[in-house]
């Protein structure tokens, strides 16, 4: 094991400071190497360093090229745009990655495990948009721009392809709405498909389906699938549905990966109608420096983080209340923690 790892810890924002103290006391009782330099952003960052993306935050993960993140607060409407889109676009994490997997037998859905990747730079994301004034309506007509590249859709896909081979996965689902946005999502299909034809075919079974079928072929059967690869607001919407097959968001990590650094993070957002009430469901934020811990190449320690996080919901079956239980988050912890060192 390596002797120590540094990594960028962003407590965030609502939940985030108690779901992060938490992942790292059961990081703590794995002996995980990680050695963390502590930043804000987000609200955190306005009130610390009067910027919800501090220059000191950035120049951290520079240096590291790892961090893991609390959710962080992003005003709707008006107000500063949203830290983790400046994160995205400054460390340029074209792949986000969205596991889903059923934790808890007996619910909607047994035996999911999939995953979803999404393009996290391009498409409707890019925040061209404006207004047009008629007469006297200055929000007469609002008007967005979408913008898919060939070079970013195969970024994407050779990431997500060898992502598929590289964890044994059987299939992979190309999602897309090449029907009507022909040019805007028929060139992510297109790069897929030649792809696939000249680089992967063989290694696993490709197919494709357009967004809407998706949505509903996800709600009403979601084990037909493996891996779903998709543009970024698709991505969005279905690894959120996704979330919502296996136990809702207290249970989805997400990963989002770069050229120049790769960033951890829980699904959902900071939660303030539960926030500081000792509530919150910390297993995505720890199924997220799982993720990390694969992506230092720790699997060992992965595994007994999942095993354990799976043997205590199961087992000894302390649940936080998004899960129908009466646990709190510090309950929650100190259980998985007596797994860990059991
Ligand atoms: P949210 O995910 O914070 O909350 C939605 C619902 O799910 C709430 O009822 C909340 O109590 C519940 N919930 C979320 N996480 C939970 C957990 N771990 N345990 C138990 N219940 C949980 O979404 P929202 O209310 O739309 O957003 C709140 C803020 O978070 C906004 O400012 C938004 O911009 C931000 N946000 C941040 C991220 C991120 O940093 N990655 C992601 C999404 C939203």
């Amino acid at each position: 094991m390596p002797a120590s790892i540094p990594v960028t810890l962003i407590p965030g924002d609502g939940i985030g400071p108690e779901i992060v103290e938490a992942t790292l006391t059961v990081l703590d009782a794995l002996g995980a190497p990680f050695e963390w330099d502590r930043q804000s952003a987000g609200l955190a960052g306005v009130t610390t360093a009067g910027d919800p993306l501090p220059a000191a935050t950035l120049q951290s993960i520079r240096r590291t090229r790892l961090a893991l993140k609390g959710p962080l607060e992003t005003p709707s409407g008006g107000g500063y745009r949203s830290s983790n889109v400046r994160l995205r676009e400054e460390f340029k994490l074209y792949a986000n990655l969205r596991p889903a997997r059923t934790l808890i037998p007996g619910g909607r859905f047994d035996d999911v495990d999939l995953i979803v990747v999404r393009e996290n730079l391009e498409g409707l994301y890019i925040g061209h948009e404006h207004y047009v004034q008629i007469d006297d309506d200055p929000h007469a007509v609002a008007m967005a721009t979408g913008i898919n590249t060939r070079a970013g859709s195969r970024r994407l896909l050779e990431f997500a392809f060898a992502h598929a081979v590289a964890t044994g996965r059987k299939r992979v689902t190309i999602v897309h709405k090449a029907n009507i946005m022909k040019a805007l999502t028929g060139i992510f299909l297109e790069t897929a498909q030649q792809l696939y034809e000249k680089e992967y075919r063989g290694r696993f079974a490709m197919d494709t389906v357009i967004v809407d079928a998706c949505a509903m072929k996800l709600v009403l059967n979601p084990q037909q699938f493996d891996v779903l690869v998709t543009t970024n607001l698709f991505g969005d919407i279905l690894s959120d549905l996704v979330a919502g097959l296996v136990g809702g968001l207290g249970m989805a990590p997400g990963a989002n990966i770069g050229e120049d650094a790769a960033i951890f993070e829980a699904v959902h957002g900071s939660a303030p109608d539960i926030a500081g009430k000792d509530l919150a469901n910390p297993i995505a934020l720890m199924l997220a420096a799982a993720m990390m811990l694969d992506h230092v190449r720790l699997t060992p320690l992965a595994t007994r983080l999942r095993r354990g996080i799976d043997q205590t919901l199961n087992m000894d079956k302390v649940r936080t209340g998004d899960l129908g239980g009466s646990a709190g988050t510090a309950q929650f912890t100190r259980a998985l923690v007596a797994r860990l060192q059991g």
